[in-house]
């Protein structure tokens, strides 16, 4: 069994974390999408909101599971008997911050790799945050998000 973690924020996600999860399930038997608390990003959505739209969005689809990521991250990996972690890389300025963690990661744990995965051309401008600055301003996310987050993003604005 190939199993990869895939770690992120997805606060919220987006077409383009669908995509790397596309991608990665073509090269692994089972892809977790594992969710950060990540309190010093602030995030707009809790992490139980966070975990239930991407439960919302991909939750059905065979081999991929969505868990909290408790800790640290290659400790987790080794939890969970997974050989890699998959992370997106968008453009240059993505690179030196994901060169320096996967290196961190590679002297914590020897045993699991990092593995980039360029989204399609169309994603490489779209970013959780960028998206949360749009609906802030009122323009039309529907575009860049699962019809999931747009209502979340509705309710959010109404409540
Ligand atoms: P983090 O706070 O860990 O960067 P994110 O949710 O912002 O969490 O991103 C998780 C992973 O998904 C990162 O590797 C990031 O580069 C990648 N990612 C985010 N948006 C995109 C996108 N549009 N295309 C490809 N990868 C992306």
């Amino acid at each position: 069994m190939r199993r990869a973690i895939y770690p992120g924020s997805f606060d919220p996600v987006t077409n383009g974390h669908l995509d790397v999860v596309d991608r990665a399930r073509k090269l692994f038997d089972e892809v977790i999408v594992a969710v950060a608390h990540n309190d010093q990003k602030q995030p707009l959505f809790t992490l139980d909101e966070r975990l239930e739209l991407l439960q919302a969005t991909i939750g059905g689809l065979e081999r991929v599971r969505i868990a909290p990521l408790e800790g640290l991250l290659v400790k987790f990996a080794l939890e969970q008997q997974a050989i890699a972690v998959v992370r997106g890389l968008r453009a240059v300025s993505d690179f030196e911050f994901e060169f320096q963690m996967a290196l961190m990661n590679r002297k914590l744990e020897g045993a699991v790799e990092t593995i980039f995965l360029m989204p399609k051309e169309e994603y490489t401008y779209l970013s959780s945050r960028i998206v949360k600055e749009i609906a802030r301003l009122g323009g039309d996310i529907a575009k860049f998000v699962p019809p999931s987050v747009v209502e979340a993003f509705n309710r959010k604005r109404t409540s």
